[in-house]
């Protein structure tokens, strides 16, 4: 993209933290939900538990995962703080992506990646003269790792909404919830001979109880295509 953006968002503005506590719809990928329980010090199912909302993809009839919107006592995202965000190193891709917003489909040629700039109407970091190309501000937002984490999911419930929701049951969202966005009690299921014949899993428990939250991202992403796209 050759397009150039202007924006500045600090502290001095008018409309701090407003973004955040409009109820924003903030989808986490499994590497958002991630960095956000590393951050917290909290295993992945009291991550869920306290901090997200969840609801089905119409197309692929696969779960996904929001930050409830109503989390603040006042409204809003429940990490906005009097300084604005409190898990700011941490904070999901969308966040940090903002004002860009992105898109993804399926083509051909695998998943291509669509932005665009979203103009809010009391959102005044447009009013300055610091001026971005979609390069430079992912790079100040340090997006790659989070585009990097988020990549092989991104492809499985693109492929399945292709596919159709058809052999989604309850009994599959729940797992793929699971496996998805909550690692540590993933990690117990990899303790289970039968759970990891089902995702094609050769090795032994041991293999996989020892794997550090990054490969154990991986391997998930490994079982839900396993699980989902066959
Ligand atoms: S400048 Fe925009 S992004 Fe920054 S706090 Fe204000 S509304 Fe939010
Ligand atoms: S995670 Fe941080 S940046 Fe994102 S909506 Fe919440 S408070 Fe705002």
């Amino acid at each position: 993209m050759s397009s150039r953006v202007k924006f500045h968002c600090h502290e001095d503005l008018s409309c701090f933290n407003q973004c955040c506590r409009r109820t924003p719809t903030i989808i986490l990928s499994p590497y958002d939900i991630l960095r956000l329980k590393q951050c917290l010090g909290l295993k992945s199912g009291e991550f869920l538990r306290r901090y997200t909302l969840r609801e089905i993809e119409e197309w692929s009839n696969l779960p996904l995962v929001f930050i409830d919107p109503y989390g603040a006592k006042d409204g809003g995202c429940p990490f906005i703080g009097p300084h604005g965000c409190q898990v700011y190193d941490h904070r999901p891709a969308a966040c940090r992506l903002f004002p860009i917003t992105m898109g993804s489909r399926l083509t051909e040629n695998g998943v291509v990646d669509y932005y665009f700039c979203r103009q809010l109407d009391y959102c005044q970091g447009f009013a300055t003269d610091i001026e971005w190309t979609l390069e430079s501000w992912m790079a100040n937002q340090g997006f790659k790792e989070y585009a990097e984490g988020r990549k092989d999911w991104l492809e499985i419930m693109l492929r399945k909404g292709v596919q159709g929701p058809a052999g989604v049951d309850a009994p599959l969202q729940d797992l793929f919830a699971t496996i998805a966005y909550d690692q540590d009690t993933l990690r117990t299921l990899l303790d289970q001979p039968g759970f990891r014949k089902a995702c094609g899993l050769k090795g032994k428990a041991l293999d996989y109880l020892t794997l550090d939250d990054l490969a154990l991202l991986k391997l998930s992403y490994k079982c839900l295509r396993a699980l989902v796209l066959g």
